[in-house]
């Protein structure tokens, strides 16, 4: 006789067990899954030690674009950037916590948009950086556009549309965009307009004597020296 046959009448005792009880195992093991879910997850360690600051920089900053870079059209990686942004990632906030640990959370940019829950964070110590990411990006993350506001398809078909041409007006380009990548309604006129005013101040560039102005405060004030030393020079 084997122990299995010893055993089983008592573990077939044992097996049924309320109904409630079962339920209640079920519940908290889809409560285990759904934490786990959202857990951080680990995607690079960075050891300080024998690397310059500006090496670190660039590691949390490669590793932050390799976290991001696959679902993110290429017309769209700079639009909208700020100086708080780790590539692509948008700052959501930044703390301190106990010795000396301070920690960065960045949203994915199309957060509002597609509503995607995707968030980087950098913790950073004494000797090492780790990053870690949430709810990581799977091929359905930016799928759930929302209604209102443009998808980010026609965002980066708007961009690359007066990118080819500036002189477009936004209705034109909003023209175009609608045959390549689907319709977009008359009433989303408002955000075409802003994509398209926004996409042309960083993309046309014109020329003055010389000076190509491209709305910048900087290429007006060099501008203005090439004036100004012509007619310094011309007297
Ligand atoms: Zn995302």
């Amino acid at each position: 006789m084997s122990d299995d046959e010893v055993e089983s009448p008592r573990a077939a005792a044992e097996e049924p067990e309320p109904e409630e009880n079962s339920g209640e195992e079920m519940q908290s093991a889809k409560k285990i899954r759904f934490r786990k879910k959202h857990e951080w997850k680990q995607v690079s360690h960075i050891l300080k030690e024998g690397k310059s600051e500006a090496d670190i920089q660039n590691l949390v900053f490669e590793c932050a674009k390799e976290q991001l870079q696959q679902w993110m059209p290429t017309v769209l990686e700079d639009y909208k950037k700020l100086d708080s942004d780790l590539y692509c990632w948008k700052k959501k906030e930044s703390y301190q916590k106990a010795h000396g640990v301070s920690v960065t959370v960045y949203r994915c940019p199309f957060h509002y948009s597609c509503e995607c829950e995707t968030l980087l964070r950098v913790v950073r110590n004494e000797n090492s950086i780790v990053i870690e990411v949430r709810n990581e990006h799977n091929a359905n993350s930016h799928k759930q556009d929302s209604l209102k506001k443009l998808k980010m398809q026609q965002k980066s078909e708007l961009v690359k549309v007066i990118r080819g041409d500036p002189s477009l007006s936004a209705t034109a380009a909003r023209r175009i965009c609608s045959a390549n990548s689907g319709e977009i309604s008359p009433a989303m006129q408002r955000s075409v307009e802003y994509i398209v005013r926004k996409t042309k101040e960083k993309t046309i560039v014109r020329e003055f004597n010389g000076v190509p102005l491209d709305g910048s405060l900087g290429s007006f004030e060099a501008l203005r020296d090439a004036k100004w030393l012509k007619t310094i020079l011309t007297r």
